[in-house]
């Protein structure tokens, strides 16, 4: 399950960290020691899953824990892509005449701003039990916004499928955040599409393995292959179910639900 943040991991500790990453690898014989039980019994590694490279470093800061079983990830919630929910003055702010914009009239950095913080496994359990998501953050894009769940308040998404702005998200009173296909960041490819709180990358709707859309999806959009930033080794993610969302009010047809969950990795 999530866990609280402890504490805000040093920067003299992290470069220690890096160093101690460094002697280890450079003295260890064993190839498995890449992934060695700590003492809690939690997976730990050595270093920071490259994938996170991939994202918005102006907004994105992804620290791995000293223990190497969990990664700090910090977000100032800000896109790097335009929205017609920026202030009309930033320059990223763009019109966007079909979209019934939220009725809270809040913009990006309004309202109770967007900033977010998580720990995540760095390694997820994969244990075959499943966990529901919540109502809120489910997990952080490569752009540095929220990704949320296919629902919105106490219903579904349709009702408010027409306040989703061309990369599928909008803003209310809380973060903006994404339900739909992100398409600044992925349009029907293979790009990475953020990291969710269970500890598992999520990809678009196709495959960097199979080149293709992938068939062999469990329900939660997920299955196991290598992916681009794997180096060859096979590891359990999401994909983006290609499945038409038909949502009748959505300015950008077609629709594509990014997360339905469960949770896979808790
Ligand atoms: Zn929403
Ligand atoms: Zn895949």
């Amino acid at each position: 399950m999530k866990k609280e943040i402890k504490k805000i991991v040093s920067y003299s500790s992290f470069l220690a960290l890096i160093l101690m990453s460094v002697l280890a690898c450079s003295s260890s014989e064993d190839s498995s020691s890449e992934e060695a039980d700590s003492d809690d019994g939690e997976e730990a590694v050595t270093e920071l899953h490259a994938a996170f490279a991939a994202f918005n470093s102006d907004a994105v800061t992804a620290i791995l824990s000293d223990d190497g079983t969990e990664v700090y990830i910090e977000t100032t919630g800000y896109p790097d892509h335009t929205s017609v929910y920026w202030e009309t003055d930033n320059a990223l702010y763009i019109d966007e005449p079909d979209v019934s914009k939220t009725t809270q009239d809040t913009y990006i950095g309004g309202g109770q701003g967007e900033a977010a913080s998580f720990t995540v496994d760095a390694t997820p359990d994969l244990t075959g039990a499943t966990v529901a998501t919540q109502l809120n953050t489910i997990g952080i894009a490569v752009s540095g916004a929220s990704i949320f769940n296919d629902q919105e308040g106490a219903g579904d998404l349709d009702q408010a499928a027409g306040s989703l702005d061309w990369a599928g998200a909008h803003k209310g009173p809380g973060v903006y955040h994404y339900h739909l296909e992100p398409t600044p960041i992925t349009s029907d490819d293979d790009s990475l599409v953020g990291i969710l709180l269970d500890g598992v990358f999520i990809y678009g709707r196709q495959c960097n393995y199979t080149g293709g859309t992938p068939t062999d999806l469990d329900a939660s959009g997920g299955h196991t292959s290598v992916t681009q930033y794997t180096d060859g080794v096979e590891e359990y993610h999401y994909h983006i179910i290609n499945e038409v969302y038909a949502a009748g009010n959505y300015a950008y047809q077609p629709a594509y639900v990014l997360f339905a969950g469960p949770f896979q990795g808790y």
